[in-house]
């Protein structure tokens, strides 16, 4: 069952002609949840070979343009492309109006239903879930209010010993009760306990998106021992004034949260368009978590079972 980040696009402020803004696709067992929608988000969806149309629950961390100027498009394509299904987007209120004003001046009349749901950026709590994945807010510190994104994935059923079953002659018609956690009774009145007919299911997995962020260690305890987290790492170490006045984050920054945080992986990104070569950015952010990885248009992380 896959669980995927794919990168649409990394930088920070401004698009480059190798780092679009800021959007990602997380895939929860082939079911898509888009976060952020920077500027030129469809053309990169388009350009990874992302159905648009896949895509039900958008999640916008703040109103900084350079995590939803791509939004309108988006949604005037989708209907443009014949989308009738229902597009959930969770935003701070005022998303709403932005986009509501919009539609209202080019008389555009969506041929599908879009439904607002507010969030508050101040408070970390559940936002939304489904019968696969839960979704936490993550209060972040950066000049406008903004919240980052912690995917949860459900724990899955338990798995039927088949060894066992077919020694016991347990009944199909069995199965999903003993998946759900049961016991099972034989038409003898034998009890046959759950433990020994299954074993556990995979450890459930998790993903944060933190971004956009000044250092900030009340985010510790929320996403602690994630198994990926994407934290943004703007500047290199020798801004860390620059980063701070920006309510931003530096290399050492993002690495120093993920270690603490006891974190698997970090995906660094949000990248100033003055760095050309990031593999500077990754030495830095290795030599204090060395299981960081650089953040780039088009990559694909998986995280394993
Ligand atoms: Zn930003
Ligand atoms: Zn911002």
């Amino acid at each position: 069952m896959i669980f995927s980040v794919t990168i649409l696009g990394c930088s920070s402020a401004i698009p480059t002609p190798v780092r679009s803004l800021s959007a990602q696709v997380v895939n929860v067992h082939e079911k898509l949840y888009l976060i952020d929608c920077g500027e030129g988000t469809q053309m990169q969806l388009r350009k990874f070979n992302i159905k648009a149309q896949r895509i039900n629950h958008i999640f916008i961390s703040h109103l900084h343009g350079d995590h939803y100027y791509g939004l309108i498009g988006l949604l005037t394509s989708s209907h443009l492309l014949g989308r009738t299904n229902p597009l959930h987007i969770y935003a701070e209120a005022k998303l709403k109006d932005i986009i509501n004003i919009q539609f209202s001046a080019s008389d555009t009349h969506l041929g599908y239903p879009l439904n607002f749901h507010d969030i508050d950026p101040t408070v970390h709590e559940k936002i939304f879930e489904d019968e696969k994945v839960t979704v936490y807010t993550i209060p972040l510190k950066h000049r406008l209010l903004t919240t980052g994104f912690l995917f949860k994935e459900k724990a899955g059923e338990r798995n039927i010993r088949k060894d066992f079953v077919e020694k016991e002659h347990i009944p199909y018609s069995e199965f999903s009760k003993i998946k759900a956690g049961g016991d099972y009774i034989s038409d003898s009145g034998l009890v046959f306990k759950n433990r020994d007919i299954t074993i556990d299911p995979p450890e459930p997995r998790s993903f944060a998106y933190c971004s956009d962020t000044a250092y900030f260690e009340p985010i510790i305890p929320k996403i602690k021992h994630v198994d990926l987290l994407y934290h943004e790492a703007t500047f290199m170490d020798d801004k860390k004034d620059k980063a701070s006045e920006n309510f931003h984050s530096t290399t050492i920054e993002a690495a120093t949260i993920a270690k603490k945080a006891e974190v698997k992986r970090l995906i660094l990104g949000h990248y100033s368009t003055r760095y050309d070569d990031l593999q500077l950015l990754l030495k830095e952010a290795r030599s204090v978590f060395p299981n960081t990885e650089l953040g780039e248009d088009g990559k694909v992380f998986e995280i394993e079972l």
